[in-house]
């Protein structure tokens, strides 16, 4: 039986007809021979708002134990919806809390790290012929109380049950279509990257750009699970991520600004000296200020002001992409 991950975001799944939509992608891989599992974030901005209620209810210093317990409901909800559309939509299906399917969790409320995950009951559904949905974003402690992974831990979910039932591919579905050599918003020539490595995604990371939870990536990494990031909305091909990633070079670039100064990132393999004074020359023409700030074989960081970050990511993605 060839399972994958199918790991949807809030936005995809922010009313009924979007959530419809997820649903009607799922029966077509089932169509093409796959066993999806399906893990769901709460909808969007469902996760802020329980937030705010919380506070609202019970101030600052609420207990981080019902903070949790509130907070897992927006998973459980979109789980639930999720397995009724498939069902209108004539398929078998079950939703499962984190606690259902086998995800325990160590104690620490809010950013809880996953210790086992028992598949036994996700294979159970799978075999029966079910597409099992997981409310992502939870566990269970040893209490037997709820637990939440961190902002952005429906990823972390999506890989966890990726290795526990040895899926083929972890699949992404989001608003956008992958990731891009920098942002579109800033570089209109930006273009999407067909495969990049998990070491490039976590350099991206401390750069700026988290595109996927951190450490859903490490997890990945570590167990050498690749990802494939895609729109929901769309069915063109994303991008890749995998041990080996695209090719040599410059993959992409990222910006940051703190304060007074905007820090513009080379992400890529095998970077050099060469590159370095590339950059170093191409701000130089442009007339703009940079200093080479930190280089490693991957990433190089120019730092400029402010007012010129925008510039400088422009100058070097048209140089190096
Ligand atoms: N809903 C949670 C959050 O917004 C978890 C997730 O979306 O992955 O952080
Ligand atoms: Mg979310």
């Amino acid at each position: 039986m060839k399972t994958i991950i199918v790991k949807f975001g809030g936005s995809s799944l922010a009313d009924p007809g979007k959530i419809r939509r997820a649903a009607a992608i799922i029966l077509t891989q089932r169509r093409r021979g796959l066993h999806p599992v399906v893990v769901v974030s709460a909808p969007a901005n469902a996760t802020d708002e329980l937030l705010a209620l919380a506070a609202r209810a019970g101030g600052k210093k609420r207990s981080a134990r019902e903070t949790d317990a509130l907070l897992a409901a927006g998973e459980q909800f979109s789980a639930a919806l999720m397995a009724m559309a498939l069902e209108g939509a004539g398929a078998a299906a079950v939703s499962l809390t984190g606690a259902q399917a086998g995800i325990t969790t160590n104690s620490r409320y809010g950013d809880a790290g996953i210790k086992r995950v028992n598949p036994a009951r996700l294979k159970k559904e799978l075999k029966s012929g079910k597409i099992p949905v997981v409310a992502g974003f939870q566990g269970i402690n040893a209490a037997g109380d709820i637990t939440t992974l961190g902002r952005g831990g429906s990823d972390l979910t999506a890989v966890a049950l990726a290795r526990a039932i040895n899926a083929s591919v972890c699949d992404f579905l989001t608003d956008v279509k992958g990731i891009y050599t920098a942002h579109p918003a800033l570089v209109p020539d930006a273009r999407k990257i067909h495969k990049i490595s998990y070491a490039e995604v976590i350099t991206l990371a401390h750069s700026g750009t988290e595109v996927r939870q951190l450490r859903a990536v490490r997890y990945a990494a570590a167990h050498n699970i690749t990802l494939q990031l895609r729109s929901s909305f769309h069915s063109e091909a994303g991008t890749l991520i995998t041990a080996a990633g695209g090719t040599a070079g410059v993959t992409c670039l990222s910006i940051q600004t703190k304060g007074q100064t905007a820090r513009v990132a080379l992400i890529g393999r095998e970077l050099g000296a060469s590159e370095k004074q590339k950059a170093l020359t191409a701000a130089r023409n442009a007339g703009i200020p940079a200093r080479a700030e930190k280089a490693g074989r991957g990433c190089i960081t120019l730092a400029v002001p402010a007012a010129q970050g925008e510039t400088l990511l422009k100058t070097l993605h048209a140089v190096f992409i």
